[in-house]
């Protein structure tokens, strides 16, 4: 039994590895067009910023580790163009025919250039190794004073802190009322002081012009998944743009997976289809494609959209919804906000800002956001966690949380916002 995977990242080869391990007797080969494989995409904008020296730094594993310790046949510079499921075989673009007997589709997703930008010398998009040498290479000969950044999501915000940190000055365009894709006033409002603080430009609900008159370029306005070699074959593509999966990871086509940035998922909290493509989903979604591809029968349960970032030492983190977003999504929300203190006052404690936010007839915990400079990541976890639990309100406050002087406060501010939405909710 043969199983092919298309794509050799983060989805591609969590599914190949996973496969392995579940039969040891199958062959399984990883089809990738790229020169490189496992390479860590989310370490790209430090590489820019210069935390990371290397591309060679954000390699996890070479092709030689997975064929000599894992029994995975590497084929890289190998681009599929067709997939033949009737006769179970994909096309590479030299005409080459591979047979499989189970297909892991986990060909990710491409940026969203605007169309003015397309062949413009001074622009850039931060997807792929190949697109952080170009950058890298730009920016150390033509030595850019100013950039224009495209789009305020997580990529868009961290090139701009990252470019920031060289020196350039920046001006962030977002086209609509929202950073990180959180509809949500306060936090977009607290998020946008804190970028002006660090000498970023930011102009909301504005397009960037076509000639933006910046040195350098950064385009990040959003992905499109992978998805025409798929349909084309007769794969189900979801309202979301992305492949169609069940919670086994199958697409409609029988032995035929798909998981990461190619694929939706469902939601924890609306039990919707879903697709946020992020790393840390795209590594858990390929263990399940590759069990199952292998032959069991394992759930990927979905996503909270759980999202972090770090800009000039800021931690900006949120999961579930926002109030506008669980509106929209049929709840009656309720959100409580709060300004607390990360730890205690003589450990050089700092301002914390909380949000959460719950269903008042249910009192479930729909959504938070938190920005801090310290203990953002445990505590938007612990929240996610809550989430996925379908914790109430008063389960969520009465949560054991650890406590002591160097690393949060007695009473944690999740605790305070979780009692003020109890208050609001009654
Ligand atoms: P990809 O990593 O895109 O891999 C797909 C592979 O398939 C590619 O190598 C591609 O060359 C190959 N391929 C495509 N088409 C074909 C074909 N026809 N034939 C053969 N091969 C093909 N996520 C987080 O969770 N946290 C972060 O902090 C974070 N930061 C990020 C920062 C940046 C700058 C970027 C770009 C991404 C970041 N991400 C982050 C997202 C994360 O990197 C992706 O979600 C993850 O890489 C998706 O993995 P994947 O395997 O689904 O797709």
């Amino acid at each position: 039994m043969r199983l092919v995977v298309v794509g050799g990242v983060a989805a591609g080869l969590s599914a190949a590895s996973r496969a392995r391990r579940v039969d040891p007797s199958l062959e399984i080969i990883v089809l990738e067009k790229g020169e490189r494989i496992s390479y860590g995409a989310c370490g790209l904008p430090y590489l820019i910023e210069g935390q990371a020296k290397s591309i060679e730094q954000l390699i996890v594993y070479k092709p030689e580790f997975f064929e000599r310790e894992r029994d995975i046949r590497i084929r890289t510079h190998s681009e599929v163009t067709a997939i033949h499921h009737g006769r179970r075989e994909v096309i590479l673009a030299n005409q080459e025919r591979i047979k499989y007997d189970r297909l892991v589709w986990a060909a990710g997703a491409r940026p969203r250039t605007p169309q003015e930008f397309r062949n413009d010398p001074r622009a850039f998009s931060l997807h792929t190794d190949k697109d952080a040498e170009r950058l890298q290479a730009f920016l150390d000969e033509k030595r850019p004073k100013t950039a224009s950044v495209v789009g305020g999501g997580y990529i868009g915000l961290e090139m701009a802190g990252a470019l920031r940190a060289r020196g350039l000055s920046v001006i962030l365009y977002q086209d609509t009322t929202d950073l990180l894709n959180r509809e949500d006033a306060f936090f977009t409002g607290a998020l946008l002081q804190h970028l002006q603080r660090c000498g970023i430009d930011v102009r909301m609900n504005t397009r960037a012009p076509s000639d933006p008159g910046t040195d350098l370029i950064l385009c990040s306005a959003g992905l499109q998944p992978n998805t025409e070699i798929p349909s084309d074959a007769g794969i189900e593509i979801g309202r979301t743009g992305a492949i169609r999966t069940n919670e086994r990871t199958e697409t409609n086509l029988n032995g035929v997976f798909a998981a990461g940035d190619c694929a939706e998922t469902t939601h924890v909290v609306s039990g919707r289809p879903a697709w946020l493509p992020l790393g840390t989903t795209a590594n858990k979604m390929g263990r399940v494609a590759g069990a199952n591809a292998a032959g069991r029968r394992e759930r990927f349960t979905g996503i909270a959209g759980t999202t972090i970032v770090r800009i000039g030492g800021l931690g900006v983190a949120v999961t579930g919804f926002s109030e506008l977003q669980a509106r929209r999504e049929g709840f009656s929300p309720v959100a409580a906000r709060i300004h607390g203190r990360d730890k205690a006052k003589y450990f050089w404690g700092k301002g914390v800002q909380v949000e959460l936010v719950a269903d008042r007839s249910s009192r479930r915990l729909l959504g938070g956001s938190i920005l801090g400079e310290d203990g953002v990541i445990g505590r938007i976890n612990v929240i996610a966690t809550a989430l996925t639990g379908r914790l109430t309100v008063e389960d969520f406050s009465q949560i054991d949380l650890a406590y002591a002087p160097p690393y949060a406060t007695a009473m944690d501010p999740l605790l305070i916002a979780a009692q003020q939405l109890a208050r609001l909710l009654d």
